[in-house]
Order: C-alpha cells, then sequence, then structure tokens
C-alpha cells in the first residue's frame, strides 16, 4: 500500500475507558467520568425537547449549509452569516485547516502540552511540527514568535489552554499578533471561552476585526453540553471563510446537531448557572489543594491540573479504583499530575474525598 510515510507511525486515538468498563472491572456500581472536560450537568432542558420534536425526517441530508444555526449563532456573535464555519466538532475544523494549508516544506507553530489535535494533523499533513513549550502553564508567546519563519503556514494558540487552563490575556494575544506576519494565519483554539471570568481575557469579536489572519474556534461540545451530536465553530474575517468553505464536506454537519445545537445556544441562562457553580468547583479545588499543599494552575476552564509530584498513572488508577475516571498527567505531557474536569459539588467532595485517601496510604509506605 502506498501510505504516506508518516501515516506508518502514527497511532489512533486511544479512548480512555467508559464507566461501564470500569464498572464491571472493579465491581462499582456508581462510576464518576471526570476525564474529558465534559459539563457535568449535561445539557439544557431546551435541547431535549427539540429533540423529542425532531423524530422523523431521517431519510433527508442534513442542511448542507447549517442556515438555521448559522443564523441565530450570526445574530448572537453580531457577525455576517459569512464570517463562520461549522464543523463535526472543532476538531473537524481543525483537520479542515490543515488540510487546507499544511504540507511537506511547510511548518506549523504551536504550544506544548496543548491540544493534540494540532500536531496529529499536521503530522498527517507531512508539515513540519515546531512545538514551543508552555512556562508555568503558558503559551511562551515570545518564542512562539521567534519560531515563525517565511514558511510558517499556521500557528495554533489554545485559551484557556488544555490541560492547564491558563488564558491568554489581552496584552498577551495583542502583543503576539503584532509580531506575526498577516500572511500566517493564528488560530484561537477557544473550547473552554464560556468558563472565563478573567477580566484582562481580550475579545475575539474585536480581535478578528483588527486582525483578518486570526480565526477563532469554539464549540458546542463543552459548556452546551453536547459532546455527542459534534457541533463546532469557526469565525474570522470573510475572506478567510470564503477560501476554506472548499474544504468542507457537504453534509459535515447533521441534521440533530444543527437542532440541538441551536435550541443550546437559546438557553444563555443555563450557560450563566454552569460558569457560576463551574466557578465554585473550582474554589472547592483551590481550598483542597491549599489544604493539602498540592501545586496548581488557577484555571479559567472546567477542569484543574493539579501537581501530585507522584506517579501520576498511580494515582489515576487508584481513583479509577474509587469510581473516579480522570487524566493521568503523564498521558497528557506533565507527568507528576492529574487533569480533573470539574464536576457537580457532589462529585467534587467524592474524588477529594478519594485522592485524601490516596495521600494518606502513600505517606504511610
Ligand atoms: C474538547 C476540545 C476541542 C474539541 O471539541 P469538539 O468540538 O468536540 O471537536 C477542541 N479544542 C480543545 C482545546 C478542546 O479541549
Amino acid at each position: 500500500m502506498k501510505w504516506k510515510e508518516q501515516i506508518l507511525s502514527l497511532k489512533a486515538y486511544q479512548p480512555g475507558r467508559t464507566t461501564d468498563q470500569v464498572k464491571k472491572a472493579y465491581g462499582l456500581t456508581d462510576v464518576v467520568k471526570l476525564a474529558s472536560n465534559e459539563n457535568p450537568f449535561g445539557s439544557s432542558e431546551k435541547v431535549k425537547e427539540c429533540i423529542r420534536e425532531y423524530a422523523d425526517s431521517f431519510a433527508i441530508y442534513p442542511d448542507g449549509y447549517t442556515t438555521g444555526l448559522r443564523t441565530e449563532l450570526a445574530s448572537f456573535l453580531n457577525v455576517s452569516e459569512k464570517q463562520l464555519i461549522f464543523g463535526n466538532g472543532s476538531d473537524e475544523i481543525i483537520m479542515m485547516l490543515s488540510r487546507a494549508m499544511l504540507e511537506p516544506g511547510k511548518n506549523t507553530v504551536m504550544p506544548t502540552p496543548s491540544f493534540p489535535q494540532y500536531r496529529h494533523n499536521a503530522v498527517v499533513e507531512g508539515a513540519e511540527v515546531r512545538e514551543v513549550e508552555l512556562v508555568n502553564g503558558a503559551h511562551n508567546l515570545d518564542k512562539m514568535a521567534d519560531s515563525i519563519d517565511e514558511n510558517t503556514a499556521i500557528v495554533w494558540l489554545c485559551s484557556p489552554n488544555n490541560p492547564t487552563g491558563i488564558h491568554i490575556t489581552d496584552v498577551q494575544l495583542r502583543g503576539f499578533l503584532d509580531r506575526v506576519p498577516e500572511e500566517v494565519l493564528v488560530v484561537l483554539d477557544e473550547a473552554y471561552f464560556e468558563y472565563v471570568t478573567a477580566d484582562d481575557y481580550y475579545n475575539a469579536l474585536e480581535i478578528i476585526k483588527e486582525y483578518k489572519n486570526v480565526l477563532v474556534l469554539r464549540t458546542f461540545s463543552k459548556v452546551y453540553g453536547l459532546a455527542a451530536f459534534r457541533v463546532g465553530y469557526g469565525f474570522a474575517d470573510e475572506s478567510l471563510i470564503t477560501q476554506l468553505e472548499p474544504v468542507r464536506e457537504p453534509f459535515n454537519v447533521n441534521s440533530l446537531g444543527q437542532k440541538a445545537a441551536a435550541a443550546g445556544l437559546s438557553d444563555q441562562a443555563f450557560i450563566d448557572q454552569c460558569r457560576t457553580a463551574n466557578k465554585e468547583g473550582l474554589e472547592q479545588f483551590y481550598a483542597f489543594c491549599r489544604e493539602n499543599g498540592l501545586d496548581y494552575y488557577p484555571s479559567e476552564a472546567n477542569f484543574i491540573l493539579i501537581d501530585f509530584k507522584c506517579d501520576s498513572n498511580e494515582l489515576f488508577e487508584y481513583l479509577m479504583s474509587k469510581g473516579y475516571i480522570v487524566r493521568s498527567g503523564a498521558a497528557l505531557g506533565i507527568p507528576g499530575t492529574v487533569r480533573v474536569t470539574v464536576g457537580s459539588k457532589e462529585q467534587n467532595e467524592g474524588v477529594m474525598s478519594a485522592m485524601k485517601s490516596f495521600l494518606a496510604e502513600t505517606v504511610k509506605r
């Protein structure tokens, strides 16, 4: 077979264990998944109502222009409909951008550790990957700007960054963008945007007006609680979107997803509640870390990376045996830590109590 050379060394995405698998393996009746930054409160009631009503026309292809959702979202964001692109999750837009711009001879600059799909798609396209280490969980924007040359096609920024939760400030972002040549695309991945409360955060809608080479990614998978439907979107100056559109598959956003996302968007009260509950949850974790002398990264997202300075796979296995699935920092490139999705108050108390017994048991040994 004539595979691209670089595919041969790539590994397929390793899904974590499902709650059912963990229940079986450890004989547990209750398992809480705090591993994928899903919304512990589910989704808006409006979504459930709208999906119940939509139990026919399954023989019909989706609306290939995502018209209804497009109109709603354009008015919500106050952008033109032509400034939007939709994907089967923002994952798919990362793939479209990589496909449209990356190839052997080009390079792409990204932070590390960060969202793995930037690197993965660049490797598939045969582009050179330039990874710039985080400093204290934050982007090293100076070094990222220094890494750009005439062959750089895309720079990826993730704010707040997954897996550290650290955001980029308005001053930092503008300082960086002023250094990026206008023919280099900057992708600003804001998968956790709706959770942000920091005062020094930038306004992405202003940014795309001032910098025509910036494309912002957001998703309905996280705070909207609609990960099952796979709907993400990008917004940018119209000229960028127009050039990217031909790379998109004709029916990439499924019909139910289009309906569900529009219903979710219409219930901003739900989003506000989730943001508030998340903030309270983060405070629970901060207090826990202080009490137990643990370092952590202050987070603007719905997860927290805690430094246990231990074998993070061991802690990961231990928590799983107690019914809590988290992400091991070893798997994320920050050994000694675990990343925990902020759950409901009770879920947070539960996982913290399991963490406490782990600490007590490891001290005894
Ligand atoms: C979850 C996540 C995504 C992917 O979201 P989908 O829209 O579900 O594909 C993208 N970027 C980051 C940083 C994420 O954490």
